[in-house]
């Protein structure tokens, strides 16, 4: 396998892409086919692995092209050890975060898109970090095939992906879209759209675009706050695209989809939980196609906030209920081995930077 830098990693290429440059080094359909196949049913770690080549193509292969692989920088599995979290090194050594997730027989992998983020919610441990880069699609694939072979070795295999490890997909789009495509072919690793979570900050023109492009991914949006001035306290990215604008593009997206939003609202002892805050929420979703996950805060070094109590949180639940909006109560898997979101990478390098400005 080549190890120039400037060697395509095979990973990056959604499948058009990856035909056009195979059939520019000379490979048939037929061969082109089988190096998909090889990279994404195989799983091959190496390119000499992948079979049913021609020795010259082969060759060609192994010269020109490179497989991306993450290595595992740490890695913790929380008491019940349902939950692995893993901080994987990318080639230029940032670090990023993706967790496996097994319940009741299902695998989840919550994955990054970013190498940190640049939204800076104040609640968040990537936010607090600042954005290094966007991750490339074969980054993000790289994740998934990580988990793939760990789960494979004990003879399971995955079925949901969230984007919900750090960095905000949207901000990434294409890249993110990209390696969706190459996750959901049907001659590869086939995962099932409908059991791909996307989970965004609220980027309006991510949003529309995601429903203009038919994209068949679950969508949920991170509210966590039903005024503006509540929310931009929480989220500075409220500010760059207000709740207004927003909920147009969620209906939008709903009305051109026929698909239903899932909210995030990470509930915040006295800051979001209030009954007040509730009849905030369920007045803004009141009669759309809308459920709610409400999430106690995972609490992180950099904010000074704590968990909902559970009473506090019934009641939230309860003045939903009143509006008709259903909701569920979603924990942060993993507390003890700082599952949440960036909590492992901050707590490995603690190295903390001061937040960059939202991007778009
Ligand atoms: N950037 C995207 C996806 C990654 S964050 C987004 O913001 O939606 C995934 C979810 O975890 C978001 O709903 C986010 O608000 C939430 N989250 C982040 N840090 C958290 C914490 N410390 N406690 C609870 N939820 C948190
Ligand atoms: Fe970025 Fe999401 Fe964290 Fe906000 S919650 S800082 S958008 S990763």
């Amino acid at each position: 396998m080549s190890d120039a830098p400037t060697a395509p990693n095979l990973y990056d290429l959604p499948r058009p892409a990856l035909d056009a440059q195979l059939a520019g080094w000379g490979f048939s359909p037929q061969y082109r086919e089988r190096v998909w196949t090889g990279l994404y049913r195989d799983g091959v770690m190496a390119l000499g692995d992948v079979t049913g080549l021609r020795p010259d193509l082969q060759a060609v292969l192994q010269e020109r092209a490179r497989l991306g692989h993450l290595a595992t920088h740490h890695e913790s599995f929380s008491s019940d050890g349902l939950t692995h979290k893993l901080l994987l090194r990318l080639h230029d050594g940032q670090t990023i975060e993706t967790v496996l997730m097994r319940f009741k027989g299902r695998a989840t992998v919550c994955v990054s898109t970013q190498a940190g983020c640049a939204m800076g919610c104040v609640f968040c441990a990537t936010g607090q970090m600042g954005l290094s880069r966007h991750l490339t699609p074969g980054e993000v694939v790289g994740q998934v095939l990580h988990v793939t072979r760990i789960l494979k070795a004990q003879g399971e295999t995955l079925r949901n992906i969230v984007l919900m490890g750090m960095g905000e997909p949207l901000h990434n789009y294409d890249n993110t879209m990209a390696a969706m495509d190459i996750l959901v072919d049907p001659k590869g690793l086939a995962l099932a759209p409908r059991f791909i979570t996307l989970s965004t900050v609220g980027v309006v023109p991510g949003i529309i675009r995601l429903a203009d492009e038919a994209r068949p991914v679950q969508l949920a949006v991170s509210l966590h706050g039903a005024t503006d001035a509540e929310r931009a306290a929480l989220v500075p990215a409220g500010r760059r695209w207000p709740l207004n604008e927003l909920m147009d593009a969620c209906r939008y997206y709903v009305e051109k989809r026929k698909r239903r939003i899932f909210f995030e609202w990470t509930l915040i002892s006295g800051r979001n939980d209030t009954a007040e805050h509730a009849h905030h929420l369920g007045a803004l979703l009141h009669g759309m196609d809308a459920h709610v996950n409400v999430i106690p805060l995972n609490p992180t070094v950099g904010y000074d906030g704590g968990p909902s109590v559970p009473d506090a949180v019934r009641a939230f639940q309860d003045v939903l209920t009143s509006y008709g909006v259903p909701s569920t109560v979603r924990q942060r898997r993993g507390i003890d081995i700082d599952a949440g979101c960036g909590q492992l990478k901050a707590a490995v390098e603690r190295k903390p930077r001061r937040p960059l400005p939202v991007a778009s």
